[in-house]
């Protein structure tokens, strides 16, 4: 069985933001060799997600405002994590990624990601202007 490990880098200069890095896992699927198996896709950052879904900018919209409607970023106050954690502001960025998904696991299949039709993968970021990681992991043969 081979075993492949990538991590993706990403600073984004908003605060929000969704980012397709379906290239990004398909290069690092090139890279590992791995024609059967599984590739798991997750963010390594607890403000942010990785998630599938369709790369129209509509669908975009309607998740921000979707997200800011369930946990608005403002008023800051209104978070307790924001405060007990010391000098955040993330309480919002929390909840966001908690309902976006964590990680994405893909088959794959004759060497490609084995998606549907219109599915694509995302980045989520939900407290941006650092850099953050995910991780790319692929198992197979
Ligand atoms: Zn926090």
């Amino acid at each position: 069985m081979k075993s492949y490990r990538k991590e993706l880098w990403f600073e984004v200069p908003t605060r929000r933001a969704f980012i397709n890095i379906t290239s990004d896992v398909e290069r690092a699927l090139a890279e590992s060799g791995i024609s059967e198996g599984l590739a798991l896709v997750n963010a390594m950052h607890i403000t942010a997600s990785v998630f599938i879904n369709d790369d129209e900018p509509g669908l975009h919209e309607d998740y921000e405002r979707w997200l800011e409607w369930l946990a608005p970023h403002e008023p800051v106050s209104r978070y307790r994590h924001n405060a007990n954690a010391a000098r955040e502001d993330n309480g919002d960025a929390h909840l966001k990624r908690q309902v976006m998904g964590r990680e994405v696991v893909v088959a794959i299949t004759a060497g490609l990601l084995d998606l549907g039709t219109w599915e694509r993968i995302f980045y989520g970021e939900f407290d941006g202007h650092r850099r953050k990681r995910v991780l790319v992991k692929m198992i197979g043969e």
